[in-house]
């Protein structure tokens, strides 16, 4: 995890937050390659989840919603972590369902100066704020800590204007906010972050069947952006740890440095939150057939996935690091679609009409991909910085160019330099971007 951390600070994908500042703590801010990559993963959610399938459709509802919304959905109440404080010398704060795992046997003690701790209490995870000029319970309202209730409230809306029926899903992509008792791990747990969900709508007796769909259609979506299978597994939920509205979860965890975790849940929600919401807002939230004239409240399965998470996984799982002719290479792996550039334009030399002739190639590729120019430093360091923002093609404009308009291209993974004419290059590209694609980690 070091070494991500440290490359992308060095090559400026995310660093800390108000680092001028001296930083606030586990937050981060996302520089031009990090928004290019993370702008990619979701890119490529929205392209599985809603383009290529034709029973789901987008939302973007606004972070702060009305506040019964969480007294409904149980958060107000239940949306809490048991916060356990070192009573010894570091007065630590702990989530003890973490220290648990960690120490199995025995009464828990500090991880951190060996302490005993407090008694458990339920720490709220909501962010709350005031609307308005006037800070009283009335002008109280949240930071959603979830994306999916603004799907719930807009069920009946979206219903309509989609014209759609059950089954069909909702998808959304945004921030949500949790105050979490112990953040870490870079942008894998932080205070803000972006989801990517979608809430599928069903008839009760197809909930298990859709549940078990999801499940694969989302384990497919990680492998085929090249993320490798033997890093990724399902983890069936425990009853123990089942969310107070869901009747079975398994998440998608991957193998990140510090063990297998979390990327993404798969919830069967039932019809716990459609319910809530019609009691509370007094609005019918059901679904009436009109071929049949049944009536009944759909159930939820609910993908939920993190790009924050995702994309620090497809990062760990790009990195590599190899010996070439005596020289050490740190490369990231990427899926060429996920890739913040996917081609790069370099003259081999300063002069002779290369850099003219470099800049015209690379004008015409960059309308129909994401490429850069570079000139500055010999060509092999500035074919290191490709490879460690992970740009899988490389074009170099040389001494033959100028003679018979070809240029050297250049392979991130294979180090292949084959010669293509600029006529045919942007096809070639376009050609490879589409094609399938397998990790080289995978040997
Ligand atoms: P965890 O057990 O790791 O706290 P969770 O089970 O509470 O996660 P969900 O409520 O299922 O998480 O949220 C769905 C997804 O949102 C997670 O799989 C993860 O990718 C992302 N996510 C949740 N909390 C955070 C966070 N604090 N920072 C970054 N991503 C998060």
């Amino acid at each position: 995890m070091e070494k991500i951390v440290s490359l992308c600070k060095r090559r400026g994908f995310v660093f800390q937050s108000s680092e001028i500042y001296g930083g606030l703590a586990s937050t981060y801010d996302y520089g031009h390659y990090g928004v290019l990559l993370k702008s990619n993963v979701k890119a490529e959610w929205w392209r599985s989840v809603v383009q290529e399938r034709d029973d789901v459709v987008a939302l973007d509802a606004a972070i702060l919603m009305h506040p019964r919304t969480w007294e409904a959905s149980g958060h107000l109440e239940g949306f809490t972590d048991p916060l356990v404080q070192c009573l010894g010398k570091c007065k630590r704060r702990w989530r003890e369902d973490h220290l648990r795992e960690a120490q199995p046997e025995g009464d828990l003690h500090c991880p951190e100066c060996g302490g005993d701790l407090s008694e458990p209490r339920n720490f709220n995870l909501m962010f709350e704020t005031h609307m308005g000029p006037v800070q009283d319970e009335g002008s109280q309202v949240f930071l959603r800590p979830e994306t999916a209730q603004g799907i719930f409230v807009n069920f009946k809306n979206v219903m309509q204007f989609a014209r759609k029926k059950p089954p069909f899903g909702i998808a959304q992509v945004g921030k949500a906010f949790r105050n979490e008792i112990t953040p870490g791990n870079f942008v894998f747990r932080t205070r803000e972050f972006e989801q990517m969900e979608i809430e599928f709508f069903v008839p009760p007796g197809e909930a298990p069947e859709w549940h078990g769909r999801w499940m694969e259609e989302r384990m497919n979506w990680y492998t085929s952006l090249g993320m490798r299978s033997d890093h990724l597994q399902l983890r069936k939920h425990g009853a123990d740890e089942l969310s107070h509205y869901s009747s079975a979860t398994s998440d998608i965890e991957y193998l990140f440095p510090m063990g297998w975790s979390e990327l993404e849940g798969i919830a069967n929600r039932g019809d716990f939150d459609l319910t809530q919401h019609a009691k509370f807002s007094r609005e019918k939230l059901d679904f009436v057939d009109p071929g049949t004239g049944d009536r009944y409240v759909p159930h939820v399965i609910e993908p939920s996935a993190g790009a924050d998470r995702g994309t620090l996984a497809f990062m760990v799982d790009a990195y590599d690091e190899e010996e070439i002719e005596g020289r050490e290479r740190v490369v990231l792996r990427f899926h060429p679609r996920l890739a913040p550039v996917k081609v790069a334009v370099l003259p081999l030399v300063n002069k002779d009409g290369q850099p003219e002739k470099a800049r015209e190639v690379y004008t015409d590729l960059r309308k129909r991909m994401s490429a850069e120019f570079d000139t500055g430093g010999s060509i092999g360091k500035r074919y290191r910085r490709q490879d460690e923002i992970g740009t899988p093609w490389g074009v170099t404009v040389d001494h033959q160019t100028m003679e018979d308009d070809t240029v050297t291209l250049r392979d991130r993974d294979s180090l292949d330099q084959s010669r293509i004419a600029i006529a045919e290059l942007g096809t070639e590209l376009e050609r490879r971007l589409a094609a399938p694609w397998t990790s080289p980690k995978l040997g």
